[in-house]
């Protein structure tokens, strides 16, 4: 049995600021040492209910966060920048699940810690068939073009509640509570690492009754900027369509077509987003 772990950083527990998820920052040597043992506690979970295979794609910032040495279950480890498939690279039809680990809150949802969709400085809301989605709904596109069902998530309240509508009945283990975008109430590290690992373990244990994401096919993406410069680059890339002033709209019967669409879109953001 396979797994492949999408590894952000941001729902961590104890997690609340940007500089905790930065490297080069005095804090941040710490606060990876927290994400790791948390994707280890997946791992773990995961391997206790019969998992044997696991790649870990490490997702947050230049994607190289981890110490491969000290990943639990002889994980792989796909790390670093620029893949094409973003935080979904290494995803095939060969896995049997899909974990998201220290996943956070959408731009535009309820309070969450360090909040934001793919890009802070670029995306204020992203619907996905009309629905407000973060990063876990867009992700599970991905999931959803290689009939791999997502089924945990680990992060925060906000985040675990937001994952539902594309994933229902994924295993969330809910470590902090997010008084606001820069404050959370987080378990003890060591009592996260428990709940993840049994969540982890629940997840596996229910696969034969989990499907791939409940994602409406065609599907459509409602991207919307922080500026009407971002929106009118989008529209460059074929398939985008200008919707408003600040706001696009993408659309597909293939979930990874219109994924990579979108990971192209965010890319672009990047080069003018300020
Ligand atoms: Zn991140």
């Amino acid at each position: 049995m396979k797994v492949f772990v999408s590894s952000d950083m941001e729902g961590t527990a104890g997690v609340v600021a940007w500089e905790q998820c930065r490297a080069g920052q005095p804090e941040y040597a710490h606060y990876r040492e927290l994400l790791q043992e948390e994707v280890n506690a997946a791992i773990e979970g995961a391997a206790a209910a019969g998992a044997e295979e696991f790649l870990v794609n490490d997702s947050h910032g230049a994607m190289a966060n981890l110490r491969p040495e000290r990943l639990s279950g002889h994980a792989r480890y796909l790390s670093g920048r620029h893949k094409p498939m973003y935080m979904m690279q290494g995803l095939d039809a060969t896995f049997d699940a899909v974990f998201f680990v220290s996943y956070h809150g959408s731009m535009s949802g309820g309070s969450s810690v360090l909040s934001h969709t793919y890009n802070p400085l670029a995306i204020s809301e992203v619907l996905l068939n009309g629905v407000p989605a973060g990063e876990s709904g867009i992700n599970a596109l991905a999931a959803l073009g290689y009939g791999v069902p997502v089924v945990l998530i680990t992060g925060d309240d906000t985040t675990a509640r937001e994952v539902e509508p594309f994933c229902p009945g994924v295993h969330r283990a809910v470590v902090k509570t997010s008084v606001s975008r820069f404050a959370a109430d987080s378990m003890h590290p060591l009592q996260a690492r428990e709940l993840i690992r049994t969540a982890a373990r629940a997840a596996i244990e229910s696969l034969p009754q989990a499907g791939p994401p409940a994602i409406t096919l065609p599907a459509t993406l409602e991207v919307t900027f922080r500026n009407a410069d971002l929106a009118e680059m989008a529209t460059w890339i074929t398939g985008v369509e200008r919707t408003g002033t600040v706001s696009v709209a993408m659309a597909g019967e293939d979930p990874l077509r219109l994924f990579r669409t979108f990971v192209t879109v965010v890319l672009l953001t990047r080069g003018i987003a300020e």
